[in-house]
């Protein structure tokens, strides 16, 4: 499942999260949070989703460590 930048929308499969190098998963969640892209070493997309990005910082901010919770959501929200 995918979650979502809350910086600028950008899709990435949280498996990922696993695959930061140098952190933890708990640790790399907790940035990604805040962060988005840049845990993963990439850039923020110029183009900027809005609707994604509000609702998945709002999501992180709500439900923390609950990945797969967000994930799910953010699903359901499209
Ligand atoms: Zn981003």
């Amino acid at each position: 499942m995918d979650i979502y930048c809350p910086v600028c929308g950008e899709p990435w499969d949280h498996n990922e999260l696993h695959d930061v190098e140098g952190v933890r998963f708990e640790e790399a969640r907790r940035r990604f949070a805040s962060e988005g892209c840049r845990v993963f070493g990439s850039t923020h997309n110029s183009t900027v989703d809005t609707d994604k990005a509000t609702k998945s910082a709002l999501l992180h901010e709500l439900l923390g460590d609950d990945i797969d919770g967000i994930a799910a959501l953010m699903e359901d929200l499209g």
